[in-house]
């Protein structure tokens, strides 16, 4: 084994973390923590509880008992992973729902300055584009999709989109596919000036670097809970409203949750004050408490912590690719620079769809594949070790001069 991997994981401070996740299989590495994140043993004792004395004994009597202040309640947790202070972060539905809501939001305090259009880059996740796609149809204005390299964002160039009839400047932080990070701090600032708000999916950032929501000046954002927070899947994802805007934007859906009294059954829908106000109806307890133990190992860790392993990890997997994997017809499909980079790595090799295959069946290795051609392998800094990512790149070499995807006939969608 590679001395190097060795003297890593030696040296890692959150080692003890690995054993907060059941690991039924010890051998297996799986590096696509950043799709769906490990089971942690806490939320297994943690569901358990909830279904069987919250619903099953306690009853309806359980709302007054934690349930109807846990989307805040939760929400101020991973506010602190985000940099967001108290009462800005609220957890319901899912990214998509949220991500709409807010835009919408937006669009509708915007649309009177005549302000209908919104800008993105092709580096977002197809669903945040499809969302905006929908809102820019509906208010009759355009989104203005940023071309890039398809590696990093192109800073200069979304903010030279930003104009008088921009609403809205919706990107990842961390982007997906190849794990660029964007410069938030100068975007949020662009997008004042241009006066414009901006709508950040923190989705591939939350728990894999640090994110500092309110000091970087960003005024909306959204997020999952599954990948690197460990929610479990389909958990509820949350939504962020800066303190600067909660009285200015109104909620497109007017729910119940998000009325100012709901349990009055006022016939008349009166905003609640605050983060409340986006909620919209009864929250989905039994994932969003199985969620909260994932949230609760990423804040012992600490988000400083949390990062600087993901960095030793990830930069000792780029170098060695760099050394071992390029030579071979493979491409480092992510920044180079670590600070522009998120906690997922993406390999292109043209025979990508075979070589994940071949890893998954033959290797004990279970990457991502991304179509048309890119293999991810997602860095968790609380689970993957050096070592395992030396194995690899270990099996890729030998898989690729073994040309094993001829091995392997592609199976429909690969994970
Ligand atoms: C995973 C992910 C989502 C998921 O959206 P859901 O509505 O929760 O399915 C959205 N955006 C980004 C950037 C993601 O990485």
């Amino acid at each position: 084994m590679d001395p190097e991997a060795l003297a890593l994981d030696a040296a890692n401070p959150l080692a003890a973390f690995r054993s907060c996740f059941l690991r039924p299989e010890p051998d297996l590495v799986y590096v696509d923590g950043n799709s769906l994140g490990r089971l942690p043993l806490d939320a297994v004792a943690r569901i358990r509880r909830a279904v069987e004395h919250e619903w099953g004994e306690r009853l309806i009597r359980s709302w007054n008992e934690g349930w109807i202040d846990a989307p805040r309640r939760v929400g101020d947790r991973i506010g602190e992973l985000i940099g967001a202070g108290p009462g800005q972060v609220v957890v319901a539905d899912s990214t998509s729902v949220n991500l709409h809501r807010l835009a919408e939001a937006a669009m509708v305090a915007l649309a009177p300055e005549g302000r209908c259009d919104l800008v993105t880059d092709d580096l977002n996740f197809p669903s945040d584009r499809y969302v905006l796609q929908g809102l820019a149809k509906r208010f009759g204005g355009q989104l203005v999709v940023v071309p890039t390299d398809g590696v990093h964002g192109d800073l200069e160039a979304t903010v030279a989109a930003m104009g008088p009839r921009t609403a809205v400047v919706s990107l990842s932080l961390v982007a997906y596919r190849s794990g660029y990070r964007a410069d938030d701090a100068r975007i949020n600032a662009a997008a004042r000036a241009a006066g414009a708000m901006s709508l950040w999916d923190l989705s591939h950032a939350a728990g894999a670097v640090e994110v500092d929501l309110d000091r970087a000046g960003a005024d909306l954002a959204v997020g999952c809970t599954y990948k690197y927070l460990c929610g479990g899947p389909g958990a509820p994802a949350y939504l962020y409203v800066s303190a600067r805007l909660q009285e200015r934007l109104v909620s497109p859906i007017q729910g119940w949750f998000g009325q100012h009294r709901p349990f009055d059954f006022d016939p008349e829908y009166r905003p609640a004050e605050g983060i409340d106000r986006f909620l919209v109806g009864t929250p989905p307890i039994l994932s969003l408490l199985g969620m909260e133990p994932g949230v609760e190992l990423v804040a012992r860790a600490g988000m400083a912590a949390i990062r600087a392993r993901s960095v030793a990890l990830s930069e000792y997997f780029v170098s060695r690719a760099e050394a071992e994997l390029v030579p071979l017809g493979f491409r480092v499909d992510s920044p180079r620079m670590v600070v522009r980079r998120g906690s997922h790595v993406l390999l292109g090799h043209p025979q990508a769809r075979g070589l994940v295959e071949a890893l998954v069946r033959e290797s004990g290795i279970i990457p991502d594949f991304r179509a048309p051609d890119g293999l991810r392998v997602g860095i968790h800094p609380l689970d993957t070790t050096a070592v395992e990512l030396a194995r690899v790149v270990d099996e890729l070499v030998r898989l690729t001069r073994e040309t094993a995807w001829t091995r392997h006939r592609p199976q429909g969608r690969v994970t």
